[in-house]
């Protein structure tokens, strides 16, 4: 029998923007419920080291981070529910507060919404990348590295993610190739110099992943074909893995038709602000920012979605 939570503040997403407007929500007496979707925690629990939130004076690792947010949210009187919200009705017929629903069938009425949903990994899009996934093909380095202990694998990108995916599977690996599709990178210049400066890695320039390649019964990654993006000369460079690590797309599915979202997905919010396109509906974090996507900025626009939330409650 499917149950009704009512709140004032229903939070979508447990990541630093959500745990974070949990926190000053509950702090302000909101009583907030926050439904943590398929990834509590969010990215951070994907990864090792963090090095740059403030407030430690060494590196702490992502999953312990996130627990310390989960259970301050807890503690200050946020009600989390493990659940996936999978349909929002942003402006009901009868003109009562918002409606959401559950996969778990439950039904959340809350009177406003702060969303922060986030974003996941993009993929190159390749039939042989979906075909040979969990068989060498794989977004999460701190996941699946270990099994490549001695052994050769490939990192897909220019960003952070991918340096640092890189420089986490040479604790792992033999030997670490970045194919990168242009002729400089994207990541901070720290981390460049760790990557450049690393024995066991090597650069492939200007290069693209034409196709994975997979062999055996059943298959796996044996090979990638590159093809150089200024000559077209496509070459095969053998390896045991390749671990795609080109960015992320918004978590917004669900909101397609309900609110503006901008031409790659993220949700339109007023500049300055959190406010969305509907009154009361509020977005933090990577779902509405593709420019900083940092787990600090996801965190202070937490922060101003449940302060701007709390003053629409108060005032309309
Ligand atoms: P996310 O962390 O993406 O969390 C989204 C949350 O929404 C999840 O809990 C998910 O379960 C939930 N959700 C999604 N859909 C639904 C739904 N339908 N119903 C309910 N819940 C839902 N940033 C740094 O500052 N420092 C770093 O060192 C760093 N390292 C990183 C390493 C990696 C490998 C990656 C991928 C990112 C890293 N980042 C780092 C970026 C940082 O993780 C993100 O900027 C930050 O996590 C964004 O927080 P968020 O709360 O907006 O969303
Ligand atoms: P990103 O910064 O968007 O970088 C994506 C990289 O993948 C770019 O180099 C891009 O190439 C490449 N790429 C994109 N599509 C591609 C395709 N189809 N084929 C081949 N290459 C492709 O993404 P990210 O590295 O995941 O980082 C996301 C955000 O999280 C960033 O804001 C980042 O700062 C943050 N983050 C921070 C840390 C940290 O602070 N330590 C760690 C991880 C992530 P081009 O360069 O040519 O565009």
């Amino acid at each position: 029998m499917p149950n009704t939570i009512t709140t004032d503040l229903l939070v979508i997403g447990a990541g630093p923007a959500g745990y974070t407007a949990a926190i000053y929500a509950a702090r302000a007496s909101l009583s907030p419920v926050l439904v943590a979707g398929l990834q509590p925690g969010g990215q951070l629990m994907i990864t090792t080291d963090v090095e740059n939130y403030p407030g430690f004076a060494s590196a702490v690792q992502g999953p312990w981070l996130m627990e310390q947010m989960a259970e301050q949210a807890a503690h200050v009187g946020t009600r989390i529910i493990h659940d996936i919200i999978t349909t929002c009705d942003f402006a009901p017929a009868d003109g009562g507060p918002f409606r959401m629903v559950g996969d778990s069938g439950d039904v959340y009425l809350a009177k406003s919404v702060v969303i922060a949903t986030g974003a996941q990994a993009k993929w190159l899009g390749l039939e042989s990348e979906q075909r040979l996934q969990g068989a060498g093909v794989s977004a999460c380095a701190t996941c699946d590295g270990f099994f490549y202990r001695g052994r050769n694998v490939c990192v897909v990108g220019g960003g952070n993610t991918a340096v640092e995916e890189a420089l986490y599977l040479t604790h792992h690996a033999d030997h670490v190739t970045l194919i990168h599709r242009r002729d400089s990178l994207r990541a901070e210049k720290i981390l460049q110099e760790r990557l450049f400066n690393h024995p066991k890695v090597s650069v492939v320039w200007n290069s693209e992943v034409r196709e994975i390649i997979g062999t055996g019964t059943p298959s796996v990654v044996t090979g990638v074909c590159l093809a150089d993006t200024q000559t077209g000369v496509e070459q095969t460079l053998a390896t045991d893995g390749v671990f795609v690590a080109i960015g992320h797309s918004p978590n917004t599915g669900i909101f397609r038709d309900v609110l503006t979202l901008d031409d790659e997905g993220y949700i339109v919010t007023v500049p300055g602000s959190t406010r969305t396109s509907v009154p009361g509906v509020f977005a933090a974090g990577d779902v509405q920012d593709k420019i900083y996507r940092q787990a600090i900025t996801a965190a202070g626009t937490g922060c101003m979605a449940a302060l701007e939330a709390e003053r629409f409650l108060a005032h309309g």
